[in-house]
């Protein structure tokens, strides 16, 4: 009760409020500024083959990386989610654009509006939940499972999904948040654009036609720092650009027909190639797996149990008992009357065309650093350092990164000297595992150690006074307490 230590020493107590009150509101108005941009299908190698000076100038001021490993499958859903939870697709649960989940009998489609049932996404957290509740803002501009309730929250501000939103309109609303007055200005944000995925799908990558495509996408860029600079945030904002995937070459000659391997009778489709998952129908499966196995030299089957470590993609419900991967640019289809693309991801994400680029530039970043691999479940522990939040259990790791800092973060505690990073050579066994690297934790405890040794100080100053007063008061006191507490160290000493 505050009365009741004010009248036991009004002088110490007010001097710790003092010092106590503008630690904890530093702690919420200085948590630094963050906002993570996908453009959804963007290649790693994309900034080179066109002009793209403003990629390049990004990555002059700040960090790109020359490697980015993305999650197995490579789609668009659970790319995004990982970048978000900075788990595997096994772990967060959104492990494709297509699924079907046995414990529920419900399906899940990009197609359909059962993406905004917050089961899907409820096996993992996203970052913009996990900041609201350590008392942050966030806001998102269509990012995917965004305009979901996800844990009983949507973002702070956020649009609903609409792609006919222009870029720049989505660009207004998140600067907008962002420079909202103190107490309403967000912390983090997310913004996705569609292209160059789109194009990239119905062009192929490598068509001469992708060149201005790829342009423009750099043009968007020009735009978001430009406005940014315009709302004085450019200084104060770590910008993070990045993808979900790259994209790859597809072509009409490379069609692998399932029909001539498979009966439909034996089967359901759940999702697309270049990954098909099927679920065979009740006691099909050995029957399913015997016909496919050497079917076409031009893919791989796996039964679900037998998928390779490194994909980190077995252990959930949600993940078929069947998976066929085409080769890369293969394409599985029942037949060919279905439509057909000429680019395509979702494979192996070993593959240099599966993989996006990263680009990222503020006041956390070092400048003009190139970092020669990463994962891109790593961004998520990088982006919790940087926003000061405690992350989640999750597969990155911020020491796998933490070159990219312009300030070096704090050793790790001395509490946890043995963790090691999840790396991808180091792949975990049995059921889901996450690994919170080394430091991630400690200096996410930055502005609370900061407070705690604050209130220390002050706490220290207290005792000293409240010692000097009531030894000049009772001397007698020092040689009892003392007489108590040896007796109390022995007993301590013999349990
Ligand atoms: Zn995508």
């Amino acid at each position: 009760m505050p009365g009741c230590w004010l009248r036991g020493g009004g002088g110490p107590l007010v001097l710790l409020w003092a010092l106590a009150l503008p630690l904890a509101s530093l702690r919420r108005s200085d948590r630094p500024k963050l906002l993570l941009l996908s453009f959804d299908g963007f290649r790693w190698d994309y900034i080179d083959r066109v002009p793209t000076p403003h990629f390049h100038d990004l990555i002059e001021d700040g960090v790109t990386a020359s490697r980015v490993e993305n999650v197995y499958v490579t789609k668009t859903f659970p790319n995004h989610y990982s970048l978000v939870t900075g788990l595997y697709a096994e772990s967060h649960g959104i492990v494709a654009n297509e699924m079907y989940d046995p414990a529920t009998g419900r399906s899940f489609s990009m197609e359909t509006d059962s993406i905004y049932e917050p089961a899907w996404w409820e096996q993992a957290e996203p970052l913009w939940v996990t900041l609201q509740n350590a008392g942050g803002r966030s806001a998102a501009a269509m990012w995917p499972g965004s305009d979901v309730k996800i844990h009983g929250l949507y973002p702070s501000r956020y649009l609903p999904y609409n792609a006919s939103v222009t870029f720049e309109d989505r660009v207004a609303r998140i600067v907008r948040w962002f420079s909202g007055p103190e107490g309403e200005a967000v912390d983090f944000g997310v913004l996705y654009w569609e292209e160059p995925d789109e194009s990239g799908h119905a062009l192929g990558p490598q068509s001469p036609l992708m060149d201005p495509v790829i342009a423009d996408i750099d043009e968007k860029l020009g735009f978001l720092v430009a406005a940014l600079k315009e709302a004085g945030l450019y200084e104060e904002v770590n910008l993070v650009v990045t993808s979900d995937h790259g994209m790859a070459q597809l072509s009409p000659d490379k069609i692998i027909e399932l029909d001539q391997y498979l009966s439909r009778d034996l089967y359901t489709w759940v999702d697309r190639s270049p990954v098909v998952a099927l679920l065979p129908k009740e006691g099909k499966l050995d029957e399913v797996l015997g016909k496919l196995a050497d079917a076409n030299p031009n893919m791989v089957v796996y039964k679900k149990e037998d998928v390779p470590e490194r994909f980190h993609y077995r252990h959930n419900g949600r993940i078929m008992p069947v998976l066929i991967e085409a080769k890369e640019g293969w394409t599985v289809m029942q037949n060919r009357t279905g439509p057909f693309m000429l680019g395509n991801h979702g494979y192996d994400n070993s593959l240099r065309s599966m993989q996006p680029v990263f680009v990222a530039r503020g006041p956390a970043f070092r400048h003009n650093y190139v970092q020669d691999s990463m994962r891109s479940v790593d961004l998520y522990p990088l982006m919790c350092h940087i926003l000061s939040v405690d992350p989640l259990p999750n597969n990155g790791s911020l020491a796998a990164v933490r070159d990219m800092l312009s300030q070096e973060p704090p050793p790790p505690p001395p509490s946890t000297p043995g963790t090691a990073p999840s790396t991808p050579g180091t792949p975990p066994s049995g059921p889901p595992s996450f690994d919170v690297p080394p430091g991630a934790d400690a200096h996410s405890y930055a502005p609370l150690v900061g407070s705690f040794l604050g209130v220390v100080m002050v706490l220290g100053f207290l005792v000293v006074y409240i010692k000097q007063v009531t030894l000049k008061q009772l001397p007698s006191l020092k040689h009892r307490s003392r007489e108590m507490s040896q007796p109390l160290l022995q007993e301590d000493l013999h349990l």
